[in-house]
């Protein structure tokens, strides 16, 4: 059936990927063997690439990535093979079990230890040796025609019918869902989103549905700005071009938004949210920086009394956001805007790495 061998794109180390014939993983113990279907380019894989400190370590702790490793963790595939007792597999009381050779699935990013404080805690997302698909020799991810789910992993069934380009979008889409929730939106909330790359849309998306009197969407691409009001969002400004802080005061009788979720990844991002936001208001961080980003502290605090969030992948949020996106409740229209074949993955990286006109960039396979 699938023994033999497959093709897949090795990390080595930064800059040093390496397109290869490998073995067909096979599946022990709780392990489950799929037939990768495509796989998405998420923020932090570009950013294994290009060589940042979070992977490969800035020298004074080690690297995270742990090399060789086949990148990607946002990949859905069928599953081909099934080891020995799967139906032990721990569900977290959130996963599917129960699998049958065929089924199509998708598999959340973190495979959790299990044993963990956070494990334990039900907090999963949190675990403690944060073994991420993609970043680990030993939990291969989806730049490759097959993969390995181990029995630590999380895996969904999706429909037969649902289209690639939705199912691409189920870990990002589910780690937008798990901000959204975090931000505990209500109906009289002015909410401001700050970028609509693929996680702010799918932020706008989860919103949306949550009806708050009025949700803003801010970037600075036009075409970005087109898509969030497509996907719901009342007001979507350009903040270089319009004066943001005028708006949304007036807007709130100079109070200022209720609730900021900053998806940019950009620290002047963070100084606009807390100039724009209102006193008690709630601060969503979601975030990966490439630089420490310096601010007033003093405004979360004795100026405005902020509740801030954190948010940390997409705990708990797969079923929920896989059932938005079929029932296309949760908007996804155009978001997969780049296809690429894994040969041709420098070019894939660097259209990934644009950013502008670019909103998500995945490989497909045969
Ligand atoms: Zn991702
Ligand atoms: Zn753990």
């Amino acid at each position: 059936m699938h023994q033999g061998k497959m093709k897949a794109l090795v990390t080595y180390g930064p800059h040093d990927y390496r397109l290869e014939e490998a073995d067909i993983p096979r599946a022990e113990e709780g392990e489950m063997i799929i037939k990768v279907e495509g796989c998405g380019i998420c923020a932090g894989d570009l950013k294994a690439f290009k060589g940042g400190s979070v992977f490969w370590g800035d020298g004074t702790k080690p690297p995270y990535l742990e090399v060789p490793a086949i990148g990607g963790h946002e990949f859905v595939g069928h599953i081909v093979e099934i080891g020995p007792g799967i139906e032990k597999k721990e569900t977290y009381g959130i996963a599917d079990s129960g699998f049958q050779i065929g089924d199509r699935v998708a598999v959340e990013q973190i495979a959790p230890c299990g044993i963990c404080r956070y494990c334990k805690e039900g907090r999963y997302h949190l675990c403690v040796p944060h073994n991420v698909y993609g970043f680990k020799n030993y939990l291969n991810g989806g730049f490759a025609q097959y993969a390995k789910l181990t029995k630590e992993s999380l895996v969904y069934k999706i429909p037969e019918e649902m289209p690639l380009e939705k199912a691409l979008l189920i870990e990002p889409y589910a780690c937008s869902m798990h901000a959204i929730r975090r931000a505990k939106i209500e109906k009289d909330d002015i909410v401001v989103i700050s970028g609509a790359g693929c996680l702010g849309l799918g932020m706008i998306t989860a919103a949306a549905r949550q009806k708050p009197k009025c949700l803003i969407a801010l970037d600075l691409n036009e075409g970005r700005l087109q898509k969030a009001k497509d996907f719901g969002c009342d007001m979507a400004i350009n903040p270089a071009k319009e004066d943001l802080e005028s708006i949304i005061m007036e807007l709130s009788d100079g109070y200022g938004c209720d609730v900021y979720i900053e998806a940019t990844g950009h620290p002047a991002s963070v100084k606009q949210g807390l100039d724009i936001i209102r006193k008690a208001g709630r601060f969503v961080e979601f975030s990966l920086f490439l630089e420490p980003v310096t601010c007033d502290w003093s405004v979360i605090g004795d100026g405005k009394e902020l509740d801030m969030y954190g948010v940390s992948l997409s705990h708990g949020c797969f079923p929920e956001t896989i059932r938005g996106l079929c029932s296309g409740e949760l908007k996804s229209e155009g978001v997969v805007s780049h296809k690429f074949a894994l040969e041709d993955y420098e070019a894939a990286f660097e259209q990934s790495g644009k950013g502008v006109g670019s909103v998500k960039v995945v490989f497909t396979y045969d």
